[in-house]
């Protein structure tokens, strides 16, 4: 795990995201990834530290956590970069959890020393479809392109369809 966020690490994630694939193949159930990136992040460290910064993303993870089940998986993709890989749940309802981050993250006054700090964050979902031959890469590609797109849109926003 990742030490300052809990979150899992991307060796961590790499394995879990193939076996997944692989259940849900085999057994023909769904599966989801949520992506979701900080938004003007980089403007939280010019401006309160990076120490704060670093409690910013400690409390975005712990709040993130606090909302998505137990069998699901926050992992750190890179530096304030995210994914949650969501079990047995369609692309509509990735989007439904997003949504619920998104909201929560929203509202959330982070204490950092003298200061409390306001931040959103963009997300993009995809999910397996049914029968087709998909990898992790293609997945968290496609996750990836869809929060690229939230981003365009103007940020703090969910993007779920391309
Ligand atoms: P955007 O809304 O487009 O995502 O803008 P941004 O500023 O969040 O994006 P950008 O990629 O320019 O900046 C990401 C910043 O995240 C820059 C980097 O210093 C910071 N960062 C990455 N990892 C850490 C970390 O562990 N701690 C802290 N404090 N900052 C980090
Ligand atoms: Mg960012
Ligand atoms: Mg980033």
């Amino acid at each position: 795990k990742d030490p300052l966020t809990g979150a899992y690490n991307r060796d961590y994630l790499q394995e879990r995201l193939s076996a997944e694939i692989a259940f849900a193949r085999r057994h023909g159930t769904a599966l989801s990834v949520v992506m979701f990136d900080l938004d003007h992040f980089k403007q939280v460290n010019d401006t309160y530290g990076h120490p704060a910064g670093d409690v910013v993303l400690a409390a975005v993870c712990a709040a993130v956590r606090a909302s998505i089940r137990l069998e699901d998986v926050l992992a750190r993709y890179g530096g304030e970069e995210f994914l949650v890989v969501v079990r047995a749940v369609p692309l509509q309802g990735a989007e439904a959890l997003a949504e619920r981050l998104r909201c929560r993250i929203e509202k959330l006054r982070i204490a950092t020393g003298a200061h409390s700090v306001r931040i959103t964050a963009s997300f993009g979902c995809a999910s397996l479809v049914c029968c087709a031959e998909m990898s992790a890469a293609h997945l968290v590609g496609t996750a990836d392109r869809r929060l690229f797109a939230a981003k365009q849109r103007g940020r703090n926003c969910v993007v779920a369809e391309d």
